[in-house]
Order: C-alpha cells, then sequence, then structure tokens
C-alpha cells in the first residue's frame, strides 16, 4: 500500500535526469565529472531568438493569459516552418502549442489511448514513452532491436507485434538513444503497414535537422499521405535551437485531435509562457544558420567518439546517424573485474565508471536494454576528448 496512487507509484524516476543530477552533485563537492548524461546542447540560445523575447517581456500584450493552444502567430509560423522543413503542409489550426516536447507527448498518448489500447514501443526507446503510455492507462508492447540492425525496427516485427488491441506505433527517427535514423524506403513500408490495418503513428521529429553523412531526415506523413488522418507529429525548439530551458514543444494532428488535446491543455496548463512562445517564434521564422553551425560541431563530435570509443576492447560502437547520442553496447564487459569489483549490469557499470573515471553514462536500462551505454555527444570538444580517455583508461583494465 501506498499513500499516492498506484498509477504515479508506477512512475519511475527519469534515469537521465537522475544521472544528470548525480554528476552535477559531484561536481559541486568538487570532483571533475565530466558528464555524458545529459540530452542537451552545450550551445547558447542563439542571440536574435533571446533579443526576441527581451522584447516580448516589455509588452503588455505578453503579460496576460493568451490562447491555451498557442499564440496565432506562433501556430501558422510552425505550419509554415514545417511546410518549409518537412515538406508536410498542414494548417495552423492542426498545431497545438506545448510546454515542451514532454507535454505533447503526455498529451498525445492521453489524447488517443483507452484502458487496454497498446503502443508498439520499438526499444531502445526514450525513458519517457512508457510512462506516459502507462499513465494514459494504455500499455507498451516492446519490440526489441539491437546493433546488429542498427537498432531499426523491421516490418516483421511489427507485425508479429501487432494484436487487435494495437492502437498505436510510436516511431522516433532520429533516435534518442540510439541516434539512429531511417532510411526513407524502411519509413514508407512502415507508413503503409500503418495504413493497411488503421494503426496510428505518433512520430517524435524533434531531432529532424540532426541527421549527418547521407543521411536525411523525412517525415511518415509526407511520404505516406494517406497516414495523415490518424498521425500525430511531434517537435519543438529544444534541440535545434540550444533552447532545452525554454520549454517550447508542439504537436501536429488531425484537427479532432488537435482540439481534444487543446480542451485537455486548457485545464492541464493553459497557454505555454508568452514569451517562451515569441522567442520560439523568432526560432521557426529565422532562419537555420545556427543550427547549421551547431550540426557541423556535433558532427565532429560524434566522429571522434565513435572512434574513441571503438577502440576500447569490448565496447562496439555503431556509428549513429542522427541526434546526438551514441549507444555502444557494452555488454562483452559485462562480468569483469575492474578495480576489485565485477559489475554485471550496465547500470553496475555506470556506477564504477562514475566512481573510478568520474564520467557520467546513462545506462541502457533506461531505455528498455540492458547491456549498453548512451553517451551524447552534444558537451565540450575538450570535455568529450577527457572524459572518454578516462572511461578507455578504467576499461581497459577489465580481465
Ligand atoms: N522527444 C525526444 C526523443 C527527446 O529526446 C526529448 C528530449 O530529450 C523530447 C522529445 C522533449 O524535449 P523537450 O521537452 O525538452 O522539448
Amino acid at each position: 500500500e501506498t499513500r499516492v496512487s498506484a498509477r504515479v507509484d508506477a512512475i519511475a524516476e527519469s534515469a537521465t535526469l537522475a544521472v544528470d543530477a548525480k554528476a552535477k552533485a559531484l561536481k559541486a563537492e568538487g570532483r571533475p565529472v565530466i558528464g555524458f548524461g545529459a540530452g542537451e546542447p552545450d550551445f547558447a540560445t542563439p542571440e536574435p531568438i533571446v533579443r526576441a523575447a527581451q522584447e516580448a517581456c516589455a509588452d503588455t500584450r505578453n503579460h496576460r493569459y493568451s490562447p491555451a493552444a498557442g499564440l496565432p502567430e506562433l501556430r501558422e509560423a510552425i505550419a509554415t516552418k514545417t511546410a518549409r522543413d518537412s515538406d508536410h503542409v498542414v494548417q495552423p489550426s492542426q498545431v497545438l502549442v506545448t510546454n515542451g516536447g514532454k507535454q505533447a507527448v503526455y498529451q498525445t498518448f492521453a489524447t488517443l489511448l483507452d484502458p487496454g489500447d497498446e503502443v508498439l514501443l520499438p526499444a531502445p526507446y526514450w525513458t519517457t514513452y512508457p510512462e506516459a503510455i502507462s499513465l494514459a492507462g494504455g500499455s507498451a508492447v516492446e519490440i526489441p532491436t539491437d546493433e546488429s540492425t542498427g537498432y531499426l525496427v523491421t516490418l516483421e516485427q511489427l507485425e508479429a507485434a501487432r494484436t487487435p488491441r494495437t492502437k498505436v506505433l510510436l516511431f522516433n527517427s532520429p533516435s534518442n538513444p540510439t541516434g539512429a535514423v531511417y532510411p526513407p524506403e524502411r519509413i514508407a513500408e512502415i507508413g503503409r503497414w500503418a495504413v493497411e490495418h488503421g494503426i496510428w503513428v505518433v512520430t517524435d521529429e524533434i531531432y529532424e535537422h540532426l541527421v549527418y553523412g547521407d543521411a536525411r531526415h523525412v517525415s511518415m506523413p509526407v511520404v505516406v499521405p494517406e497516414l495523415a488522418e490518424r498521425c500525430v507529429v511531434l517537435n519543438g525548439v529544444a534541440k535545434t535551437y540550444a533552447m532545452t530551458g525554454w520549454r517550447i514543444g508542439w504537436m501536429i494532428g488531425p484537427n479532432d485531435v488537435i482540439k481534444a488535446a487543446t480542451n485537455l491543455q486548457s485545464h492541464l496548463s493553459s497557454n505555454v509562457a508568452n514569451i517562451s512562445q515569441r522567442a520560439a517564434l523568432e526560432a521557426v521564422s529565422g532562419s537555420l544558420d545556427a543550427v547549421a553551425e551547431m550540426r557541423a560541431a556535433f558532427d565532429r563530435r560524434r566522429r571522434t567518439i565513435v572512434e574513441r570509443l571503438s577502440a576500447i576492447p569490448g565496447v562496439n560502437c555503431p556509428e549513429p546517424q542522427g541526434a546526438f547520442y551514441v549507444y555502444p553496447s557494452v555488454k562483452e564487459l559485462l562480468g569483469k573485474e575492474i578495480r576489485g569489483t565485477r559489475p554485471r549490469t550496465s547500470a553496475e557499470l555506470a556506477e564504477v565508471v562514475l566512481e573510478h573515471a568520474e564520467v557520467a553514462v546513462v545506462p541502457g536500462e533506461a531505455f528498455g536494454t540492458p547491456g549498453y551505454f548512451r553517451m551524447s555527444y552534444a558537451l565540450g570538444d575538450e570535455d568529450l576528448a577527457e572524459g572518454v580517455r578516462r572511461m578507455s583508461e578504467l576499461l581497459s583494465e577489465a580481465e
């Protein structure tokens, strides 16, 4: 018996935020911890965006409640940006501005799911999805993938997991935590399969602009237009514009879904802070130059980290094509002795790495696949090199 509801009691602490908090606490004690935990760009929010917010503070229109679904100008700008960036043509009425991508995830599942509805959830998955699904009364049906297939789910796997209760497929490309980017043909295949079986697709495109090499981002409802009436696109400014603290995300979907989700939001949180909405308006209507610069830096760090991690015996690090994470397997290191300990799980190994190398990583347990580390490479080049050097030194002792 707990004093809180069983529903909320079942929610696990966000492992990624917990690792980050622990790393910060050790740092505060004076230990030189290098954090690969947070999914957060190390860049400052671009200056014109900050200026737009400063101006918005002085404008008394922004001191009052505004429409729950978002400022009309912002909804329109998001519709325009969506057509510009992914060729997905939508009306402003199909856009709902939320308090970060996280609220968009919660509201989407709360709006789509009835108790017992199943959501196909390819693993490794972002930690928040299963919590949002169960809080909405649904059940997540995990579909495991691994490094041998580049962490991409196949149509056969989806079909094998489909039941009469399957309502939604959660799709996330580029992926957190693996950095995998689905090729356009696979996206088209999956979209057609969803249409054929009347399955909704919730597609989280928050890393759309962070793709490297030959990879490109394509939006599922664009390659399969018939899907649009059963598709919700999730996005936000956090990753693209280094705006994690501003809390602006959005849902794009059919009008009935957006209307229902707006009703929910009107009781939950009302409008998102107007100052942040004005900043986001500047971000989405401005150029993508700053994003291109950040992408170039991430790409450089991606190559460095893949190369150096791959050189560590027992670490198998596929090269990701998107987002800013690597997801190496550390399975071969489990059960080996390191500094008098014998970690048997990736969670235990992550503890050892934090204690002895003073490097914070998030263990694969947080993403539904033990045996891996998620490491964000959205940190400075020097810290990145030093952190991997320390890890390499420590893990090379394993025997
Ligand atoms: N979706 C994915 C896949 C993410 O990784 C994140 C952030 O880590 C979000 C959505 C939500 O971001 P925010 O709530 O900061 O907008």
